[in-house]
C-alpha cells in the first residue's frame, strides 16, 4: 500500500507575499497567498504526484477508490489543508455553519476552521470575535462601520493555535504564517475589507450574510486546550477535537515513533524540518494522506508534521 503524496494549488491574493518559497515551492509570484495542500475542493483540486494514481486528482481518487478513505461516507472528501502567507492583512470575514451554507449556498458545506501559527513577525495580532454585546449592537456596529471598537484583536505567537467555528468573526492580520486546517469548502462572508481596492474596485463584501451568521455576544471556544503527551523524544500535541477533525502536531527530535493506523484517512504536512515515513523520505513542505489499513508507520527524523483526521 501506498502513501498519496500531493502536489500543492497555488493561489496569488491582494494580501499575499512570497514566504511559500521557504516550504521548497515554486510559487506563481510575490503575492502568493494561499498554498491548497491536501484538497479535493473543485477551486483547488490537488494532483497526485507519484504511484499507482500519478496525475489522478483527489476528488477523483475520493470517488473512484473510496476503499483507500475507509470507505467512509459522504460525496466529497471532507478536509482542505492550507498554507496561508499572509503578508498584509486578509479581510473580515465570517463563515456559515452547515444548515446556513446548504440552504444558502447551493448545497456547500459550511465552514469550520483552526490555525496553527507557523510563523509570525514580533508584535503580530489576529482578529477572533468582536465586541458587540448582542445582535442589535452588532448589526449597528457594521452598518455604521464602528471597525474599530467592533473588531477584536488579540496578539499571536509562533505555535498557537486557534480553533475558529461558523459565526466567529476573524481575519489574519498581515505578518503571519499559518497551517489552516478546515471542512471542505470555500464558503467565505466579508464584513470588511479595509476599503482596499483589487483592479481598481473594491472586493464583493457581504453585509447581510454576515449579519446573520455572526454569533453575539462573542464566546471564547472551551474546547479547543491543547493536550501534551511527551513520549520521550517525541511530543504529540492535540490541539482540538471537533465532529469535523482532530488535529494535532507531532514533534521528533532526532527520535522515532510508530503508530497504527486506526482511522479512515489522516492528513500529514511536514512543516519543519525532515526524516522519513517507513523509508520514505520526507521534508518541510510535503503533504501526503496515509490510506486506510496501511498498517503500522513509523516517524524518525528531525520534524514537526501537523496530523488531522476525522475519527470513526
Ligand atoms: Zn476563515
Amino acid at each position: 500500500m501506498e502513501l498519496i503524496f500531493l502536489k500543492p494549488v497555488f493561489k496569488e491574493m491582494i494580501w499575499g507575499g512570497n514566504k511559500l518559497k521557504e516550504f521548497g515551492y515554486d510559487i506563481p509570484g510575490d503575492d502568493t497567498g494561499e498554498c491548497w495542500a491536501i484538497s479535493a475542493h473543485p477551486n483547488g483540486d490537488c494532483l497526485i504526484k507519484d504511484g499507482e494514481f500519478n496525475g489522478k486528482t483527489l476528488s477523483w481518487l475520493w470517488e473512484n477508490h473510496k476503499e483507500l478513505f475507509g470507505n467512509s461516507e459522504g460525496d466529497r472528501y471532507p478536509l482542505l489543508i492550507k498554507i496561508i502567507d499572509a503578508k498584509d492583512d486578509l479581510s473580515i470575514q465570517v463563515h456559515p455553519d452547515d444548515n446556513y451554507a446548504k440552504a444558502n449556498e447551493n448545497g456547500s458545506f459550511g465552514k469550520t476552521e483552526c490555525w496553527y501559527i507557523l510563523d509570525c513577525e514580533p508584535g503580530t495580532k489576529i482578529v477572533i470575535g468582536h465586541n458587540a454585546k448582542d445582535h442589535a449592537e452588532l448589526e449597528n456596529m457594521i452598518r455604521n462601520a464602528r471597525w474599530s471598537e467592533f473588531i477584536r484583536e488579540i496578539p499571536v505567537h509562533k505555535g498557537d493555535f486557534f480553533q475558529i467555528d461558523p459565526g466567529t468573526l476573524h481575519a489574519i492580520k498581515g505578518g503571519t504564517l499559518i497551517l489552516e486546517t478546515q471542512q471542505n469548502s470555500d464558503v467565505t462572508y466579508r464584513v470588511y475589507d479595509y476599503d482596499r481596492l483589487q483592479n481598481g474596485k473594491p472586493r464583493q463584501l457581504h453585509v447581510q450574510q454576515s449579519i446573520d451568521v455572526i454569533k453575539a455576544p462573542f464566546e471564547e471556544n472551551a474546547n479547543a486546550k491543547p493536550v501534551v503527551s511527551d513520549l520521550g523524544g517525541c511530543v504529540i500535541t492535540r490541539f482540538v477535537k471537533c465532529p469535523y477533525y482532530t488535529v494535532e502536531k507531532i514533534e521528533l527530535k532526532d527520535s522515532q515513533i510508530s503508530f497504527d493506523m486506526e482511522d479512515p484517512f489522516i492528513n500529514m504536512s511536514v512543516v519543519e524540518g525532515n526524516g522519513n515515513i517507513n523509508g520514505i523520505n520526507i521534508k518541510k513542505g510535503d503533504h501526503f494522506i496515509i490510506p486506510s489499513g496501511y498498517g503500522e508507520y513509523t516517524l524518525d527524523g528531525n520534524m514537526t508534521i501537523i496530523r488531522s483526521f476525522v475519527e470513526n
